[in-house]
């Protein structure tokens, strides 16, 4: 007999093993010593009442090895398999040439950025000079936006495919284990890159190649088919096929399709500040208690509201983590936010942000499908001149900002290219400000004690997700209007986030072999 059972444990026990097995098994009220084996599926907090448990959900069996997985990645590729191309080497990328692996094909992966390592270099120079290398940044190189980033791995994409294995995938590529039984799981920006090498080292031992400074520059197209592509101007490569999985940061690549004739189509998007707090005043609203615990981890919130039928909500909450100059092209401001592993940073931050639809975008009409990305851009470039010039950016109080007064002074902030004292009450459009304004004051209601003098807005996050999609069939994953082209990632506009990132790749590839079998 299997059972499963839920337990709440106090947090200095959650670490006990132990004692949550034995309190499992008692729970079960299966006999002692028919019990053969107990493991622990699910771990949350639950911090709704005064006190803050864990809440573990754990399997009682009286079977042998209940569940025996089957191994998670099995390659067949040979030396002679047919290539499956790849533009981009973010999660959609890496993931799609581990499931072409599988699937007998030859990924050939191109990435405009550098190797994690060498990324490391550029990333120093964006946060501590404020230069920005448009090839090489928090967005663009080895791993995508995911190498550098927060690595929370949870996604409400739960019907897009299987979260699990590709959480179990992590694991085998050095992620920690406990990523599969957390509600919320999260790996941390300083233990990405590590698993990040470890997939290319996977792609390459078995027959794949990886190539970085190759950016992808021109796909020529003829009779709606995929005839070849270029990398870096001149390299052109004839295949009938490509997966393309650039992100949603890269702007050329939209300019380029559109040129080719692929059909490409606006999206809504968000757009808003990031907000940010000494961690101790979320922990304090969180735990309900002076103090946190040292038992219980970083706190976090996510709030959203819907006035006047359009969403405000909190994106990408980083407990015990700073906020980065996430931009990927000079002169401009794009911030968003990440922690390491432990999330140990004395300060919380997350997006806080509007959903940005035509109407608001009415102004960049006559840039048709690209109307969206030129208010997008707009915000970045209005940020960057705010901020006076290098990655410093302009931020106010929170509740300045409800006042519509410029702050005298600002509380100590994360962000190490500085801050600079703005009005965001002026400086953002008028529809992202009066609905900032308005649901500011619904959270700090929800959540009292958010609205302290303490928490301060930084513009902008914009890049919450794509303003434009790359329409694909529903089935074949194929261009609407291209065959061979497989869009995918967030990029195409299919995901948001690590985890449904590396679904969608996932997705692609395999819709990539059905097609390549029925040529
Ligand atoms: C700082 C930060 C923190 C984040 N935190 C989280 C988080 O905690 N959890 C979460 O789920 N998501 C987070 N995200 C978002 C997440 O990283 C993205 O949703 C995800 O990486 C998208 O995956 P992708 O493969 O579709 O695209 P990307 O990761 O954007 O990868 C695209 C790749 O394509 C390459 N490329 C672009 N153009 C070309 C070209 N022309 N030629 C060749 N290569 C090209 C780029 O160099 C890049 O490597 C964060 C993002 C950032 C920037």
């Amino acid at each position: 007999m299997i059972k499963e059972v839920e337990i709440a444990v106090e947090p200095s026990l959650s670490r006990d093993e132990e004692s949550i097995l034995k309190k499992a098994a008692k729970t079960s009220g299966l006999p002692s010593d028919e019990i053969k084996s107990i493991r622990i599926r699910k771990r949350s907090i639950d911090g709704r009442s005064k006190i803050p448990v864990y809440r573990f959900l754990v399997m009682v069996s009286t079977e042998d090895s209940p569940d025996e997985k089957e191994t998670v990645f099995n390659p067949v590729t040979r030396k002679d398999s047919p290539e499956c191309y790849i533009i981009g080497s973010g999660p959609a990328g890496l993931f799609a040439a581990l499931r072409a692996l599988e699937l007998g094909f030859r990924p050939i992966v191109f990435d405009r950025g550098k190797d994690v390592r060498a990324r490391r270099r550029d990333l120093r120079n964006i946060m501590q000079e404020g230069l920005v290398n448009p090839e090489s940044n928090y967005c663009f190189g080895e791993g995508g936006a995911g190498t550098y980033s927060d690595g929370k791995l949870y996604t409400r994409a739960t019907k897009r495919g299987d979260t699990s294995r590709i959480l179990e995938l992590m694991v085998l590529h050095g992620a920690d284990p406990e990523i599969l039984i957390d509600s919320h799981p999260h790996i941390g920006s300083n233990k990405l890159p590590k698993m990040v090498e470890a997939l290319r080292e996977t792609i390459i031992h078995n027959g794949g190649e990886v190539h970085f400074n190759s950016r992808f520059t021109d796909i020529i197209i003829n009779d709606n088919k995929v005839e070849s592509f270029i990398i870096n101007g001149s390299n052109q490569i004839k295949s009938d096929s490509l997966l393309l999985a650039t992100g949603h940061s890269a702007r050329d690549v939209y300019y380029l399709l559109n040129r080719a004739g692929i059909s490409i189509e606006a999206k809504e998007f968000a757009a808003g500040v990031r907000i940010e707090h000494p961690q101790p005043v979320i922990d304090r609203i969180q735990y309900h208690s002076e103090e946190r615990s040292e038992f219980l981890p970083a706190a976090s919130y996510s709030l959203s509201c819907n006035l006047d039928g359009r969403g405000v909500y909190s994106f990408c909450m980083c407990p015990g983590g700073i906020i980065v100059p996430a931009t990927t092209e000079p002169d401009t401001l794009v911030l968003n936010g990440m922690s390491v592993s432990k999330r140990n940073s004395p300060f919380a931050n997350s997006g806080l942000v509007v959903t940005i639809g035509p109407n608001e975008w009415k102004k960049f009409e006559g840039e048709g499908v690209f109307a969206g990305l030129r208010y997008q851009s707009e915000l970045e470039e209005n940020s960057f001149r705010a901020g006076g010039g290098g990655q410093s950016a302009p931020a106010q109080r929170a509740v300045d900002f409800l006042n519509s007064k410029i702050s005298a002074d600002l509380p100590l902030t994360s962000y190490i290219p500085g801050i600079k004292s703005a009005p965001l009450h002026e400086i953002l459009p008028s529809e992202i400000s009066t609905y900032l304004h308005r649901a500011l004051k619904q959270f700090g209601s929800k959540m009292r004690g958010f609205l302290t003098a303490d928490a301060l807005l930084l513009a902008t996050e914009s890049r919450t997700s794509s303003p434009i999609r790359v329409p694909r069939d529903k089935t074949t994953f194929m261009s609407i209007s291209t065959k061979g082209l497989f869009p995918s990632g967030e990029g195409a506009g299919y995901a948001g986030g690590i985890i449904s990132a590396a679904i969608d790749g996932t997705k692609s590839a395999e819709a990539f072999a059905k097609w390549y079998s029925g040529k």
